[in-house]
């Protein structure tokens, strides 16, 4: 199996699934217990914790908190549910017209309550309007949410550019930031980035599934979604998944090892060159954010009046995983809503997505663009 879909998950790094097997099967004690495997595990936690802060250097001494979650869609809700409250009606919400469903559909959810919220355009390049941002904020604006990195076409957000822009001329409002594709793909520095929330999903990075992280920064208030015993420091309650929130803690160092290597480097030349060939064997196709700012691991296309849910389905007969669209919408029929706030020409919409990781070789893209030529 050729595996190119690492925008939907990854697999789990070598390394990540001993110390989580290990764990699984070693630290057992539960983390609030006063006996020592309890308290190993209560070690673990926070050894892991320390290990997540430093990888988007936030600093846990000073204020900044970091929570282990069970995935980014609980890390996005529990922002929203955190900063509307329960008086939300007449709160205003800015989020794109390109986020995750995760933060789109949330901030529909408080919409449909009685919340306004103004969804940011983006170009055909897939690029943010923030004209439209800026021109959108207002003093009943709580939150504006804003994805780093987009999952369908890897078009990168200048979110510590923007943040400067509405810290100058609305310091209230809450910024939060979905960084779920750019984990172990472009450093994340919480300062740099200057956000109020940040969220993270292990299994975007070599980590396994089911385990997320939220940041909140110093003196930032937060209420908890999930209520009921002291766990996370009583902002998210639960007994800790602590074999997951280990693998957490080492995938992340993994990534942050990798980031310093230059790992992406080699990811990206790769693309590139998938990308060149693809435009060579397919002169009249559409990689969609092409002229954008984009991570280096995505290429998103769109092949003329050619059905990208075919095409996924063709390929997989051949043991090649490419995907249309994000993997939530893979199945459904429609087309992308992030490809259609692009504007995408109608013949070109069904697009696949081909996302690389540090698992993959030149023999894969070979295969991939031979595939292709002979389906389509
Ligand atoms: N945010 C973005 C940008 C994503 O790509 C995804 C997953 O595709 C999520 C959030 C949701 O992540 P999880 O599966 O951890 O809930």
């Amino acid at each position: 199996m050729i595996y190119l879909d690492n925008n939907a998950t990854t697999k789990i790094d070598s390394k990540v699934f001993l110390k989580h097997c290990e764990v699984l099967r070693k630290n057992y004690g539960n983390a609030s217990s006063l006996y020592p495997i309890g308290v190993e595990s209560k070690n673990l936690i926070e050894d892991s914790r320390i290990r997540v802060a430093k990888f988007i250097n936030a600093d846990l001494n000073s204020g900044d908190r970091v929570i282990f979650t069970s995935c980014a869609t609980e890390s996005n809700n529990a922002v929203f549910h955190s900063v509307l409250g329960q008086n939300f009606k007449g709160q205003h919400i800015i989020i794109s017209e390109v986020e995750h469903p995760s933060v789109y559909n949330i901030a529909l959810y408080y919409e449909e309550a009685g919340c306004e919220v103004t969804r940011i355009k983006v170009n055909t390049n897939g690029v943010l309007n923030v004209s439209q941002l800026m021109d959108s904020l207002r003093s009943e604006t709580s939150i504006v949410s804003l994805m780093m990195v987009n999952s369908e076409t890897g078009v990168l957000n200048d979110i510590e550019d923007i943040s400067k822009k509405i810290r100058q001329s609305f310091p209230k409002v809450l910024i939060h930031t979905d960084a779920v594709q750019a984990a172990g793909k472009t450093p994340i520095d919480i300062n740099l980035l200057n956000v109020d929330f940040l969220t993270l999903s292990g299994h975007k990075f070599h980590a396994p599934k089911g385990i997320g992280a939220l940041f909140i920064k110093r003196g930032v208030s937060f209420n908890p979604f999930i209520i009921g015993g002291h766990q996370e420091m009583g902002l998210r309650a639960g007994t800790e998944n602590v074999a997951n929130i280990v693998a957490l803690g080492e995938a992340a160092e993994i990534a942050q090892k990798g980031l310093e290597d230059g790992i992406n480097t080699g990811i990206e030349a790769l693309r590139d060159y998938m990308e060149q060939e693809l435009k060579r064997l397919f002169p009249d196709s559409i990689i969609f954010g092409e002229q954008s700012n984009r991570i280096g691991n995505t290429t998103n296309i769109g092949f003329k009046s050619v059905d990208g849910t075919k095409l996924v389905l063709r390929l997989a007969q051949k043991g090649i995983s490419v995907s249309s669209g994000t993997a939530c919408n893979s199945i459904s029929a429609s087309p992308s809503r992030v490809l259609s706030a692009m504007h995408a020409p109608s013949e070109y919409i069904r697009s696949i997505r081909i996302s690389l990781s540090k698992e993959n070789c030149m023999s894969d893209i070979q295969a991939l663009l031979s595939s292709l030529n002979e389906l389509i």
